[in-house]
């Protein structure tokens, strides 16, 4: 079996730790930011780029390649790295919770406030509900042509199998912060009945495809903000054993409170068993990466990044700011002047300024690549911030900066 985890350090003082997964299509040193590729690419930069700017992984999404082009391509391609030209280690989600926006119709569902309405019916305003959740499994509509689809436990292994990536993830149903209690406690169960069948599938699909290298299976901590529910999830997760196969790394997923990310995370870590891999699924905002690493999180998603630079929304040490404002439309400086990204070292803020305000594909491109870099190098900052023991010193010296500047940081 070719996945395993090396701890380098850990902290005394906290949860924080410092190690390298180790995949069949190479290294991960965490902690890591893994940019998000959700239909094979990260949009409008290229792998090549990717690799530039200091991406170790990528992290594909399981559900937009299972509607198009279809996993049997991808298979037939060698699988996901092979096929987009991507020779280091790559993620799939598992599409449960690209589902689950289908349910409720938000496009952002994963950091919210808490204190907002709770209900289970609750649906974005004029949408359509397009999922509709069973013990079972998940039907819904496909978001690009109406067709009907099932997604089951089983279905999404075959369907990541197929894709090929080291790390894949088990299909969970992924709540929002709306849901009630009871509901959380529904899906926590069928969250942990679906987490079996998802590693009894995964031991038969990796003896029927030996010829393909291993790929390391992360079960998904669900509970949202509910103490009893996220220990309940951890302990039973950490502790699953069928038919021999276990979970080679954790996922903590679901509607996070960010106003208690800290603490949901400390809750879920100090009970994980320490030498699997952590993933924090789908965030990203710089504040809540040096929440995520110093509460035990080895890697982290988000498509934030990429998101907002399409928007003409930039990272910088000063805080975020959009280029398409008039007031960059003389200003002949980088974006970041401490900044060292292909974009900061070859353009002005003026220059993207043009760009953004002329339409200019390739103004997403260069935001792309400077917002992608700005994360990517700040965890990479983080893990050696770590490793010299001046974390806590990185961390105040950014959130002072960034803060300052940018007022409301959160997204
Ligand atoms: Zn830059």
């Amino acid at each position: 079996m070719n996945f395993s985890f090396d701890i380098r350090y850990g902290a005394s003082n906290s949860l924080a730790r410092v190690g390298t997964i180790n995949t069949p299509h190479g290294q991960i040193q965490t902690p890591a930011f893994i940019p998000v590729g959700t239909k094979a690419t990260v949009k409008s930069v290229l792998p090549e780029a990717m690799a530039d700017l200091g991406a170790q992984a990528l992290l594909a999404n399981a559900y937009h390649l299972y509607l198009q082009p279809g996993p049997d391509i991808l298979d037939e391609a060698g699988g996901l790295g092979t096929f987009m030209n991507w020779p280091g280690p790559t993620f799939t989600d598992s599409g449960g919770f690209q589902v689950l926006s289908l349910g409720v119709g938000f496009k952002k569902v994963l950091a919210m406030d808490a204190k907002t309405f709770r209900h289970d019916d609750v649906i974005a305003d004029n949408k359509e509900r397009l999922a509709h959740v069973d013990d079972e499994g998940v039907t819904f509509k496909s978001h690009i042509d109406g067709s009907m689809h099932r997604f089951t436990p089983e279905l999404s292994m075959q369907v990541q199998h197929k894709i090929g990536a080291d790390i894949i993830f088990a299909f969970d149903e992924c709540t929002t912060l709306h849901n009630t209690r009871p509901y959380q406690e529904l899906a926590m169960e069928r969250t942990y009945a679906w987490a079996i069948r998802c590693l009894d599938e995964h031991k038969r699909l990796t003896d029927e495809r030996v010829d393909k290298p291993y790929q390391g299976l992360f079960g998904v901590i669900q509970g949202a903000q509910y103490q009893d529910l996220r220990k309940k999830a951890a302990t039973e997760l950490a502790g699953l054993e069928s038919d021999g196969q276990r979970f080679d790394g954790f996922g903590i997923g679901g509607a996070l409170d960010k106003g208690q990310l800290g603490t949901i995370l400390s809750w879920v870590n100090e009970i994980l068993p320490e030498e699997k891999p952590r993933h924090l699924l789908g965030i990203g905002a710089p504040e809540d990466l040096f929440v995520g690493v110093e509460n035990g999180c080895d890697t982290f998603d988000c498509v934030l990044a990429s998101r907002i630079a399409r928007t003409s929304a930039v990272y910088t040490m000063q805080g975020r700011f959009n280029l398409s404002n008039s007031g960059f439309k003389r200003d002949f400086t980088p974006i970041d002047g401490e900044c060292d990204c292909y974009t900061c070292l070859h353009y002005t803020r003026a220059y993207m300024h043009h760009l953004f305000r002329a339409k200019e594909i390739s103004a997403a491109t260069l935001a792309t690549i400077h917002n992608e870099r700005f994360i990517v190098r700040l965890v990479d900052q983080m893990r050696q911030g770590l490793l010299d023991g001046n974390f806590a010193d990185l961390k105040a010296d950014f959130l002072g900066r960034y803060r300052h500047r940018s007022g409301q940081t959160s997204n």
